[in-house]
């Protein structure tokens, strides 16, 4: 075969690949190896990091669109094919799309030969693995890319609603009754669905347990709520049908097309997911419908958690360790600091702690911190002794340290490597629910107790249950919360109430600080109450170390 008619038919050959393209979902692909040249149809370019339908420099071009782990395979494989060593080619691996995400392909070709046996040209196929999935065997419905048809089909969507339906706790299904179950609870919800479907309405699987009802046609939030709820009956009939083999309940985040600003896969994938997560987290089977209010504080906690995560593995750039003095409420004289931790984010916001540590404590970060923050007030309370000898530093415990962190440990090595006296230290730990309940807290309470490291009651006098806490963790310290001491100061009950407290509080040894004073005229009303310690804006704001070694002349 001569060189020309070789060029001729590569052309044919591209020309015959566009035309079969334009009627299937594949990118077929034709390559003159002779010519160093690679045709690619229009799908692919638009999809893939390509340099366009057409090009030579076959493998540097190519490198720029395969993932650099993979590329090595390609290269070897395609020497082969280039030596003539072998005439078919199939490999597994990933192209990166033009946002540069890797897109795992399969690749199949076979090598044509020219006259004189030399590779010729290698015609083939490259499909997307696990993409283009139109139907889901398991449910029996419609997937993912039928759904993006739909909206594709559809001109603006501007009214109507999408529901995200997850079964809760499927893994749990799944792990005790086997996976073969699980594709059975997964059927059944989804013909739960569609037997509740109106006309107009339509479902579509989703990834894992989760479905998507979309309508166009504009339905009242209430009616919504209750389509929501008749397929929950629904559900729950087809559970006692089956003889309580499982039992499970289903969430629904329900999203109306008016919140959002464009209606696309994306914006739909997006919203629902998060409809879905706010009625899961909201306690699950139930709805939720979308808030933008909420969504905005979602992304805002979302942002923080990541940047936190980031400051983590940063040696913890942007958090640091602040501390406020506390004064014997007689003297006037400094007792001790709280370690106080604060958290700048890289744009310079600075994060009030009662909006980032429940963030920490949701992402398990309050682990890795807290046992910074304990070794970051240890070597203050060391600094500090040098020139105060009884110094001491409270720290703030989350719950999650005490319930599921080595905590004890942590403080005891921070007391081993800095060689303080247990009693230099103070824990404090705040009210709540957890406090009253957990064996474990009750616990590690007993064993910091048992080693001399003394406990503050922290926030005393904003939960309820606060004189039966003091029995129950025989604190050494109770903390009166600013709230409670600012209702004391106003109002003669309250100050008679407070004054009853801390003659009790005195009468069983414990100590108190009075927390929040800013002013001098609350100082000296408190003075009259009879507190051990005060810790106020007062006497100084929370401080860096740096600062706070400066204004006592430490070091
Ligand atoms: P808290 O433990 O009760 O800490 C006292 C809070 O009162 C601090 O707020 C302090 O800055 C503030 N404060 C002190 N004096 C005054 C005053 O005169 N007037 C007013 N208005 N406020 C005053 P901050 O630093 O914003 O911390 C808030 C809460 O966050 C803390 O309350 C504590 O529950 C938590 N927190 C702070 N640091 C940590 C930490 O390292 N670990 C844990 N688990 N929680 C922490
Ligand atoms: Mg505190
Ligand atoms: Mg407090």
């Amino acid at each position: 075969m001569q060189r020309s008619e070789i060029k001729q038919s590569f052309e044919t050959f591209c020309e015959v690949a566009e035309q079969f393209a334009t009627c299937m979902n594949d990118n077929l692909y034709v390559y003159d190896i002779m010519n160093d040249a690679y045709f690619i149809t229009k799908g692919a370019v638009e999809r893939f990091a390509l340099p366009g339908c057409l090009f030579h420099d076959v493998t540097e071009n190519l490198r720029a669109c395969v993932h650099p782990d993979d590329f090595p395979m390609l290269q070897e494989d395609l020497a082969l094919l280039l030596a003539g060593k072998k005439s078919v080619h199939e490999l597994r691996y990933r192209w990166l799309g033009r946002d540069g995400v890797p897109i795992w392909i399969i690749c199949r070709g076979r090598v044509l030969q020219s006259a004189d046996g030399q590779p010729w040209l290698m015609l083939g196929c490259i499909n997307e693995i696990g993409q283009k999935q139109k139907a889901d065997n398991v449910s029996g419905l419609l997937g993912v890319s039928s759904l993006q048809e739909h909206l594709k089909q559809t001109d603006i969507l501007t009214d109507g609603f999408v529901m995200r339906i997850g079964i809760d706790d499927f893994r749990i299904i799944n792990e005790r009754l086997g996976v073969d179950y699980g594709d059975k609870v997964l059927r059944q919800v989804a013909q739960c669905i569609e037997s509740r479907l109106l006309p107009g309405q339509y479902v579509y699987r989703m990834i894992s347990d989760e479905f998507l009802v979309l309508d166009m046609a504009g339905m009242e939030n209430a009616e919504i709520k209750e389509l929501y709820c008749n397929i929950r009956q629904e559900v729950e009939q087809a559970i006692v049908r089956h003889n309580y083999e499982a039992v499970y309940t289903i969430s629904g985040g329900i999203v109306n097309i008016g919140d959002m600003k464009k209606a696309d896969y994306e914006e739909i994938t997006r919203l629902s997911e998060f409809a879905l997560g706010q009625a899961k987290r909201m306690g699950k089977n139930q709805v939720y419908t979308f808030d933008r209010e909420d969504y905005e504080a979602f992304l805002r906690s979302r942002a923080i958690s990541r940047s936190l995560r980031k400051a983590v593995s940063n040696d913890f750039m942007g958090l640091d360790v602040y501390f406020q003095p506390l004064v014997y409420t007689n003297t006037e004289e400094l007792y001790g600091a709280e370690a106080l931790l604060r958290y700048q984010m890289p744009d310079g916001e600075k994060i009030s702690p009662l909006e980032f540590i429940p963030i920490l404590e949701e992402s398990g970060l309050i682990l890795p911190v807290g046992k910074w923050i304990i070794r970051k007030a240890a070597d203050m309370c060391k600094a500090c002794r040098k020139k105060y000898p009884q110094f001491r530093v409270s720290i703030n415990l989350s719950y999650i340290q005490l319930t599921k962190g080595p905590v004890f440990a942590e403080v005891m090595d921070a007391l081993r490597e800095t060689g303080l006296p247990p009693d230099a230290l103070i824990m404090e730990l705040t009210e709540s629910g957890y406090l009253e309940n957990s064996i474990n807290v009750q616990k590690a309470w007993r064993k910091f107790k048992e080693a001399g490291i003394q406990i503050a009651l922290d926030d005393f006098g904003t939960g309820y249950s606060n004189l039966q806490n003091i029995g129950r963790f025989n604190p050494d310290i109770v903390k009166i919360d600013r709230s409670f001491t600012l209702k004391a100061l106003q109002h003669s009950y309250e100050r008679q109430l407070l004054s009853h407290i801390i003659n009790m509080v005195h009468s069983i040894n414990l100590r108190i600080v009075i927390e929040g004073i800013e002013e001098k005229a609350e100082q000296q009303q408190v003075m009259e109450l009879g507190s051990d310690f005060i810790q106020g804006y007062y006497y100084s704001m929370p401080c860096s170390r740096e600062e706070f070694l400066k204004k006592y002349n430490i070091e």
